[in-house]
């Protein structure tokens, strides 16, 4: 199944299992080889953009447009290729940014140095502005992780007040949050059948260690769990694999 608009011809469950399906595709065509990371997400990034239209088909319209980064306060989590992605990334841009005044990863060691170990509440509380927004703007936008591209609202105004402590509740779009889970969840179930580290960790932690190991990816693909020490726990390990294994494809 065509995994890019497949929401259009089933409900999740079917949508769920033919994501999985081309996840472990993938996966078994690129064992332990560095084209994993960019065919794994290439695929996830266009589920999420080719279905979310569709699910989304019935509701208001999203007050979110690249540039504005009112919501990038919050704590993001993501997986581990997302992270060596943006790793690789980030490896590659800085020289360029660096000549422009921007220093990304400096940035980012500060932000991590205020915020590590906290949790999701604590962090709503810090209001600590992302360290990739640069001029108001995204600088990773192009490999954002799935958390921040599920993260949608229908009101620019309750965001501001959201951001500014003033209200708690903001009308985020559903259609996001579900197809973000089931992409996301059906990618982690396939990473863990092929025995890859699958669980979430907090961005700016796992960035850094990413970062501070150049062999990093190398080993992910060898099956180690090189972001380990930024694993987020809210909800257990052993929970999420038992729904795994009731979800599985047969
Ligand atoms: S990575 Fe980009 S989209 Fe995500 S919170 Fe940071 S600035 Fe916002």
């Amino acid at each position: 199944m065509d995994t890019s608009t497949a929401a259009a011809s089933g409900g999740p469950q079917d949508f769920y299992r033919a994501l999985h399906q081309a996840f472990d595709a993938t996966l078994a065509r690129h064992p332990g080889r560095p084209a994993l990371l960019d065919a794994l997400l290439g695929q996830a990034f266009d589920s999420f953009q080719g279905n979310v239209a569709i699910q989304c088909e019935d509701e208001p319209p999203l007050a979110c447009h690249r540039g504005c980064a009112t919501c990038c306060t919050l704590r993001v989590t993501a997986t581990t290729p997302e992270v060596l992605l943006v790793a690789r990334f980030l490896r590659a841009v800085q020289p360029a940014l660096r000549a422009r005044g921007i220093d990304l990863i400096g940035q980012l060691r500060a932000a991590n140095a205020g915020s590590q170990g906290l949790g999701e509440q604590e962090r709503v509380g810090l209001r600590q502005v992302c360290p990739f927004i640069a001029q108001g703007v995204c600088v990773i936008y192009a490999v954002r992780p799935l958390a921040c591209r599920g993260h949608a609202s229908h009101d620019v105004k309750a965001c501001v007040a959201a951001a500014r402590g003033e209200r708690d509740e903001v009308p985020y779009s559903a259609g996001h949050h579900l197809v973000r889970a089931l992409v996301q969840n059906a990618m982690q179930s396939a990473l863990r059948d092929a025995g890859l580290a699958w669980g979430s960790v907090e961005f700016n932690q796992a960035l850094l260690l990413a970062l501070d190991q150049p062999e990093a990816e190398a080993r992910w693909l060898s099956g180690e769990d090189v972001l380990a020490a930024a694993a987020v726990h809210e909800v257990p390990a052993d929970e999420m694999a038992a729904v795994f294994d009731r979800l599985r494809p047969h």
